[in-house]
């Protein structure tokens, strides 16, 4: 049952009975005084039945609790043991001495409440408005990145997922139906139930046999059981035939056994472990992860205070940045932070993230996706040419591009629209193209009487971006304050813990990735305004 917090202070407020106990300006003060009042209980009522059932511990202390594990790293048992204890939690939970008890399952049953629900995005939305409001910060200019957020599961490789696969099939089915998983258990090429169970191999030779085994093994139980009307319902079965299905082909020999071979890159979308199908594996540089992907914008007018991190949000990890980036444009608008440049790397910027950034109003900034971003390679005389090379003008009455000269001064002898593509497609003519010295880094498409260079908006803007970024010096320069957001990528996952995920459900990373965004956000404020109270007491 929902019960808001009475506003009435107790007898024994902490700060009443031991009014020395901190420093004025402690922290704690700051918090009770400026952020407690931020959140709003009537918000959480729908998450509570309206007339029966036990009512709820006071929903500003539980919410302040999560945001103070986010600024600590604290587990839920360290939580409920600092609360009676920590003083200054107290005073900044408005929590009277000998009632700050909440236990670890009631906070995780409430936390468990938020997730799937915006309450806990709504939350980090009003405290970052107030916030840019008090510090008067600027959000016309923002950055953006993203990171991986590790889950718990171990990376296997094929050996290891092979073996795993089949031992989590095998131990349900030796639970649940233990006279089949005799019958099964001599079939098979190995014991995977046996105690030393070692999910590496590191003799490769060893390894590859053995996984050729293996892949045997999950054809037999696959053929065995996929007409077994109980046991085809298992999960770890449907896990089984995936795995074998995504790793593995079967060709059929007449009169023989099929013959079971491993594919040599299994299909995109793979199950990487058996106890939790949806999660995938991805591999950036020397970082290999399973888990999901954050991605947080923060303000970086170099005229600000304090830079506040402004949107966050939690999305399966094999997702590229580019298809990321105009939903999180459309929630800064929604939310009112709506920038005028954004600054970001170039797996977000793309020609048609650009041109769909530009029809919102915002100017995407940075170097562009899919193109070498290696200096000497962009200067060498024979660099393949694209759009940008070409002259093109751009029609200010219809914004339509319009050809005017290929790199070789050519003149287009024609140009429409694609109906299949709506590409431009530019004809030159063949034989002059022929006898060009440029033919051959030229992207036009030689053809017997025509030459064919094929166009569209995204891709001349795209073309246009990388060209300003390789060759404008200021440009590179002005672009080098997104760097500054990789620092708060670090200061969330070393001193928030949004490096690791404490959950299963990718629901319940996204609450705990809004709470680290959250309190570093609330840590940032707590310190520009003690430092502004210091700076005036200094003066006075
Ligand atoms: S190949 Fe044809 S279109 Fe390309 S630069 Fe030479 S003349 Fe121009």
């Amino acid at each position: 049952m929902y019960r808001p917090t009475t506003p009435q202070s107790s007898l024994f407020d902490v700060a009443a009975v031991l009014p020395d106990a901190l420093p004025k300006d402690d922290w704690s003060y700051l918090y009770r005084e400026k952020i407690l009042p931020l959140i709003d209980e009537e918000a959480f009522r729908p998450l509570y039945a309206e007339s029966s059932g036990r009512p709820n511990a006071p929903i500003k202390a539980m919410v302040s609790l999560l945001i103070f594990m986010g600024l600590e790293q604290l587990a839920w048992r360290t939580a409920e043991y600092l609360f009676p204890r920590r003083l200054d939690w107290m005073i900044a939970t408005n929590t009277a001495s000998g009632e700050a008890r909440i236990d670890h399952t009631t906070l995780f049953k409430f936390y468990q409440r938020l997730e799937g629900n915006e309450v806990a995005r709504e939350l980090f939305t009003t405290f970052v408005e107030a916030f840019i409001q008090t510090c008067g910060t600027s959000v016309k200019i923002q950055r953006t990145d993203s990171f991986f957020v590790h889950g718990w599961l171990r990376i296997l490789s094929r050996y290891g997922l092979f073996k795993e696969t089949i031992a989590t099939f095998l131990r349900a089915l030796r639970k649940h139906k233990p006279g089949l998983y005799e019958n099964i258990r001599p079939e098979l090429s190995q014991d995977y139930l046996e105690k030393d169970f070692d999910l590496t191999e590191k003799d490769k030779e060893r390894a590859q046999r053995k996984v050729a085994l293996m892949a045997r093994d999950l054809y037999r139980i696959k053929t065995v059981f996929e007409n077994h009307h109980q046991v085809k319902h298992y999960e770890t079965f449907e896990v089984l035939c995936r795995v074998f299905t995504q790793q593995c082909q079967v060709e059929e020999v007449p009169e023989q056994e099929p013959k079971i071979t491993l594919k040599e890159k299994p299909d995109t979308d793979t199950v990487c472990s058996p106890h939790n199908p949806d999660a995938r594996y991805v591999r950036k540089g020397k970082q290999r992860a399973t888990g999901d992907k954050a991605v947080i914008t923060e303000t970086c007018d170099p005229d600000n205070k304090t830079q506040f991190i402004t949107d966050v949000n939690v999305v399966n990890i094999t997702t590229p940045d580019a298809r990321l980036q105009p939903e999180l444009l459309d929630r800064l608008i929604d939310h009112g932070f709506q920038p005028d440049s954004q600054y970001e790397d170039a797996g977000f910027v793309t020609g048609e993230t650009i041109l769909a950034a530009r029809e919102k109003g915002v100017e995407l900034e940075g170097p562009v996706a899919g193109r070498s971003q290696s200096f000497d390679k962009f200067e060498q005389p024979d660099r393949p040419l694209d759009a940008a090379d070409f002259d093109i003008q751009v029609d200010p009455d219809n914004g339509e591009l319009v050809v005017v000269a290929c790199p070789h001064q050519q003149v287009a002898k024609s140009q429409k629209r694609s109906d299949k593509t709506g590409d431009l497609l530019v004809h030159f003519d063949a034989d002059e193209c022929r006898a060009c010295p440029l033919s051959a880094r030229c992207p036009v498409h030689i053809g017997k009487r025509v030459a064919t260079f094929r166009v569209s908006e995204a891709q001349y803007v795209g073309a246009q971006r990388h060209h300003r970024y390789m060759e404008d010096k200021g440009y590179r320069k002005k672009c080098a304050v997104r760097a500054g957001v990789e620092a708060t990528v670090s200061e969330l996952t070393r001193a928030h813990g949004a490096r690791k995920s404490r959950h299963r459900k990718a629901a319940r990373t996204k609450l705990q990735i809004i709470f680290a965004a959250t309190a570093c956000n609330v840590k940032r404020f707590l310190r520009t305004v003690q430092q502004c109270a210091r700076a005036e007491l200094e003066t006075a």
